[in-house]
């Protein structure tokens, strides 16, 4: 059994918050370094810190801005580009953490419907809150303000270092359970720990330090994210169009205690060749030919900020865990946005692996040891891999100009349209209820 770090002895060095004193020069040490702070990784470690474990947070990227700093300017129409649409589970754990309330002050907009419809034919579903008794189907956030309201929560917890600017170089893992990894850090930091997670997106550098083989393609298509001003109200609606060259989401926004719904964030997924087009184009184009790829549904539409593009590819690690490390989020998995899910998937892996490991700590079980991380890995692999699966369906599905799939693909549509009991399944799936 490998004691946890009693508080006194976590760290070697002063804990100035935000790594200021930190001293780079001695080796700082922790139970969990958690490796990577987007959503999922602040997430993870604030469900880790209330169980009293030691934990250090690295990121490479700057702090988020403090929620207090960024209240002022809520009420402008100004939205992060990264929006996410969270599923009632994930709201129910944000809740669960504490964060929800201090994110919904800021800024947060409910959608009670969902359209998605076949360009190509006649197919449509409608999906209501109210056909499962519920009052929404989930949430739009904006990306930056989750990181901001976890990483203030985190500020307050005594267990937790946060280190920002700070990219992690290379990682040592222990050879023995029991025994520290060794991280060092571009900034001249170095850090045991003796478990290391890797939370750090796509591109996971701890993914590659350890030696984790993925399956991956690319999709050959790219995402092109941007807020819109439309002349109709979204109606707390999120829309969804699938074309043959991708699909075009359409999320909706809102200003607090504003009425007015005219804000939504566009993601529109399409072949590389049509997305480098589309980017190229002077707003005005951009904006005829948005209108006319959403059928005018919501009237004209004008973008009111940058265009951001992403490339999009589908990566699946072989192994989530071995001994001393584990994944999550991205690192472990890539999806394709057409279903928002990504991030879901990750505050599930998040929520899991800190029940997991919360779990061994009472019985005084190694956090570090397989058998320990399997636990985590066995619950999580399966669930991703499914909605991994599903999301490549749809995306072939959609993207196929065959005949018979297309007429498979708009009955299909209509049919599950048209069954309540079938509905009521995909609607709580989708609020991420039955995952
Ligand atoms: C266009 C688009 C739309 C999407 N829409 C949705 C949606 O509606 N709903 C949904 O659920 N998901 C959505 N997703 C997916 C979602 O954005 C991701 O799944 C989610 O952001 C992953 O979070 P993460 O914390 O795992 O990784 P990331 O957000 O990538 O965070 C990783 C962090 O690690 C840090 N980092 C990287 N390397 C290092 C290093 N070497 N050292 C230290 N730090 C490092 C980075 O600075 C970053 O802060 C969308 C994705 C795209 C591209």
């Amino acid at each position: 059994m490998v004691p946890i770090l009693p508080r006194e002895k976590f760290l070697t060095t002063t804990t100035d918050i935000q790594g200021c004193a930190i001293d780079s020069c001695a080796t700082n040490s922790c139970d969990i370094l958690v490796n990577g702070g987007g959503m999922v990784g602040l997430g993870l470690a604030l469900a880790l810190a209330g169980e009293g474990f030691s934990v250090v947070v690295l990121d490479a990227q700057a702090a988020p801005a403090a929620p207090a700093a960024l209240q002022a300017s809520m009420t402008q129409p100004l939205f992060d580009s990264r929006v996410s649409a969270l599923t009632q589970a994930s709201r129910q754990w944000l809740q669960q953490l504490g964060v929800w309330d201090a994110l919904a002050a800021l800024r947060v907009c409910a959608y009670r419907d969902m359209q998605v419809w076949d360009a190509d034919g006649t197919g449509a579903i409608h999906f209501a809150a109210e056909e499962v008794r519920a009052s929404v189907l989930g949430h739009i956030v904006e990306n930056r303000l989750v990181c901001a309201v976890l990483y203030a929560a985190l500020q307050q917890q005594p267990t937790v270092q946060l280190r920002n600017g700070c990219a992690l170089e290379t990682a040592t893992l222990a050879k023995t359970a029991g025994d520290y990894s060794e991280i060092t850090c571009n900034d001249g930091t170095r850090w045991r720990c003796r478990l290391l997670i890797g939370a750090d997106g796509g591109n996971s550098r701890v993914r590659t330090l350890c030696g984790f083989s993925t399956r991956e393609w690319s999709y050959e298509q790219q995402a092109i994210v941007a807020t819109v001003r439309s002349e109709r109200p979204h109606q707390h609606t999120a829309w969804q169009r699938f074309m043959a060259t991708g699909p075009l989401a359409v999320l909706p926004l809102q200003l607090p205690e504003a009425s007015e719904q005219h804000h939504s964030s566009i993601v529109w997924s399409c072949d590389s060749a049509l997305a480098s087009k589309l980017m190229a184009l002077s707003d005005t184009t951009f904006n005829q030919r948005l209108q006319q790829a959403f059928e005018l549904r919501l009237g004209t539409m004008e973008i009111v900020g940058p265009r951001l593009v992403f490339p999009l590819h589908q990566q699946h690690a072989a192994d989530y865990v071995r001994t001393g490390v584990a994944l999550v989020g991205d690192a472990a998995h890539t999806i394709h946005p057409l279903a928002g899910q990504g991030v879901n998937l990750g505050f599930s892996d998040a929520r899991c692996l800190a029940s997991v490991l919360v779990q061994a700590k009472r019985r005084g079980e190694d956090l570090a040891t397989l058998q320990t991380l399997s636990r985590y890995q066995r619950q999580r692999k399966g669930p991703n891999l499914a909605t991994m699966l599903a999301m490549e369906g749809f995306k072939r599905s959609f993207g196929s100009d065959n005949l018979a799939l297309r007429w498979l693909r708009n009955a299909g549509l209509r049919l599950a349209d048209s069954q309540p009991a079938l509905k009521r399944t995909l609607i709580r799936q989708a609020m991420g209820l039955s995952l």
